[in-house]
């Protein structure tokens, strides 16, 4: 008789949305109900898996903080997928955001298709959509601008003046993620280039949380009024002629409270504060 290959499982990489919980989706939300492993992002509120983990699912936190330190390895993450899913589990791998914008969703298409393990990819609220919603920023208002680009600037790239022209120039909107650290260095490069001096930008601490938290300015003034700020993570930076908006828009009161809504990173075997049982907490080497 013909050997019939092992039952394989499958792995969902799903986003969960920014922060408030009821911004997961449907689908996302089904997955997690019925998930035999749930690997979870640092991003994720616990509320979500509180609300709709499966009870019996193993929860594993994979702690990663973008390109930050003490993150889970990507080997590792990529490891548990094959572990789980060559035992025939269902793995959701649920991410911040949406799953594919600037995520390492790619490592993992790739081990799941070099694996032959079956693989979905649904959807999230990203950072960008989460934090103009609930800043009222809308990104493209028509006679403001046409469109929106998402960017990064991390403190090791290196962007050549052509490109920093070329963006100082543009009436798109900018959106700018894992970049509140280094706003100082991109506000010089843009200004340096003569950005239009209608152009305002905000930062947007804890989006669509309960402790979400703006600042604005004109571009032009903002290093100095907010020097020596240290933005709460995750923070997310907008510029452009449509953060004015921000001013007549604002729906959600602003909270002075500096606490943080979003775990800061664990330090080494730290758990997470999880009802659940079946939980650990994977931040090795
Ligand atoms: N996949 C995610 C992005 C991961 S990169 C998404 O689609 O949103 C992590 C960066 O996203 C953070 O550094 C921050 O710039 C941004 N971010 C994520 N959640 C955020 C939130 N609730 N508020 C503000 N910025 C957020």
């Amino acid at each position: 008789m013909e050997k019939t290959t092992a039952n394989i499982g499958k792995v969902i990489l799903a986003g969960a949305g920014p922060g408030d919980p009821e911004l997961i989706t449907l689908k996302a939300a089904r997955y997690l109900q019925i998930a035999d492993v749930i690997l979870t992002d640092r991003l994720v509120s616990d509320d979500i898996l509180k609300q709709w983990a499966n009870p019996n699912a193993e929860i594993i936190y994979v702690g990663k903080q973008c390109r930050r330190g003490n993150s889970t390895p990507q080997e590792t993450i990529n490891q548990l997928i094959i572990e789980y899913a060559t035992e025939g589990k269902l793995v959701v791998r649920l991410k911040g955001g949406d799953a594919s914008v600037f995520s390492n969703i790619l490592d993992e298409l790739e081990t799941a298709q070099q694996n032959n393990i079956p693989f979905e990819i649904i959807p999230g609220v990203t950072a960008a959509l989460g934090a103009a919603a609930y800043a009222g920023i809308p990104l493209t208002a028509r006679g403001y601008t046409t469109a929106v680009r998402f960017l990064t600037y991390y403190k090791s790239d290196i962007l050549t003046d052509e490109y920093w022209k070329e963006l100082a120039n543009t009436s798109d909107t900018l959106v700018f993620y894992m970049s509140s650290e280094t706003l100082d260095q991109v506000i010089e490069k843009l200004t340096q280039f003569d950005i239009s001096s209608d152009c305002q930008v905000a930062v947007v601490e804890q989006a669509t949380t309960p402790l979400q938290n703006i600042y604005t300015s004109n571009i032009y003034n903002f290093s100095h009024n907010y020097k020596g700020q240290k933005f709460v993570s995750p923070s997310l930076v907008i510029i452009g002629k449509v953060v004015a908006l921000n001013e007549q828009f604002n729906w959600i009161n602003n909270s002075n409270s500096k606490e943080h809504y979003f775990n800061p990173v664990a330090p080494l075997n730290n758990k997470i504060d999880l009802t659940n049982n079946n939980k650990k907490n994977v931040n090795r080497a």
